[in-house]
């Protein structure tokens, strides 16, 4: 596969680590519909992460999805399907963050504290400094959160050997996640170039997370 443009990427998120701005403001309806990187990120929605700053893209540059972890789940790879096969982006990156809201609860205990399990209401408290309100339902939907696996950290706890390697681990599941989906190309000549990262919040640089490599182990 050619050289892409994510080691471009990871220059500008250099350069934004020491302080320069990098996105421009553009006057909107200008851009091609086909992201003129031929990218698509798929990153956490965490407040701090400005995905188009960090990365130096600009309006029209690339696909940004975005959910709670960044987790490649069943509508991240709906988003990655339509972004390739009909808008013509051949580069993925996945990119997760320290301090991850991700690492500070499991599903069980976010689904038993909704449902009104005192126990599970107290630790989400506990954890988040703020009073957790249980809705006393049951539901099936969503089924999954995908909190990240491993020990429970509190919220925004301090960046970590343990919270880095569980980041990693969950960036190498959706790494996997792609590569081994049926309808995203990932060799021949349509082939989509994957790779993923692990933002740090204090310091603004992107580390790369080799694939393959741990998945993690409970
Ligand atoms: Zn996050």
């Amino acid at each position: 596969m050619a050289p892409g443009i994510t080691d471009q990427l990871l220059r500008n998120n250099e350069r934004y680590a020491a302080g320069q701005a990098l996105h421009e403001p553009a006057h909107p309806g200008q851009q091609k519909i086909q992201p003129a990187k031929r990218l698509a990120v798929v990153a956490c929605m965490d407040a701090r992460l400005a995905v188009e700053d960090l990365l130096g893209l600009q309006t029209g540059d690339a696909h940004v999805i975005r959910n709670a972890g960044g987790v490649v789940d069943e509508d991240a790879i709906r988003c990655l399907i339509i972004s390739h096969h009909l808008l013509d982006t051949n580069e993925i990156v996945l990119i997760h963050h320290t301090r991850c809201g991700m690492l500070a609860f499991s599903d069980d205990l976010l689904k038993a504290g909704l449902e009104g399990d005192p126990a599970a209401e107290q630790l989400l408290g506990r954890a988040t400094g703020r009073r957790f309100t249980s809705c006393h339902a049951a539901s099936a939907t969503p089924a999954a959160f995908h909190a990240f696996r491993g020990p429970l950290l509190p919220l925004d706890a301090p960046h970590d050997d343990q919270a880095r390697e569980r980041l990693q681990w969950d960036v190498r599941r959706g790494i996997s996640a792609i590569l081994n989906h049926p309808w995203i190309p990932t060799s021949g000549p349509d082939a989509v170039a994957v790779r993923g990262f692990v933002y740090d919040v204090d310091t603004g640089r992107l580390e790369e997370v080799e694939h393959p490599g741990p998945m993690g182990s409970v």
